[in-house]
């Protein structure tokens, strides 16, 4: 497995439509590897293909530890209820903002062996999975949110910050 590098805003590739996986290929499982491996190494939550420059609908979330979702060209097929809370992202860095997102939401995806499963998330993980897909259609968070925390306000929700 291999680190990759994430890519920050302001790279185009962020802001492309990734094209569909339409073969599990050896390359796309050392991707999933290494994506799990960049995005433990960051501490996030969710980490989407283009967000290491590669431009496939492939995301994985991992909210609760151990808990993976490899979703490959996933689709959201039900959403209920609604929520505003923080949110940030591996490629804007030391940013956050507040966004309106469901409450719950049910993807449908394609694990590693080419499966096609559904799985059902409330709260964070209905967050992650609504962030990391729309990443796949070139869509930030920014764009979404409602606020953007200033300065001073992160100041005061995170305490000092170090560094
Ligand atoms: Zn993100």
């Amino acid at each position: 497995m291999a680190l990759l590098n994430i890519v920050k805003e302001g790279d185009g590739v962020l802001r492309k439509v990734c094209r569909p996986v339409t073969e599990i290929t050896p390359r796309i499982l050392r991707l999933l590897d290494d994506m799990l491996e960049t995005l433990h190494h960051a501490d996030g939550v969710g980490l989407a293909a283009p967000q290491v420059g590669v431009l496939r609908r492939i995301c994985i979330v991992e909210v609760e530890e151990g808990v993976v979702y490899e979703l490959i060209n996933p689709e959201i097929i039900a959403r209920e209820g609604e929520q505003k809370e923080i949110e940030g992202c591996l490629s804007i860095p030391e940013k956050w903002g507040i966004t309106d997102r469901p409450e719950k939401v049910t993807v449908r995806a394609m694990n590693r062996r080419g499966e096609i499963y559904e799985a059902t998330g409330e709260g964070l993980l209905a967050r992650a999975f609504c962030h990391e897909l729309d990443h796949l259609d070139g869509i930030l968070f920014r764009d979404r949110a409602v606020h953007m925390l200033t300065d001073e306000e992160v100041e005061e929700r995170f305490g000092k910050r170090q560094g």
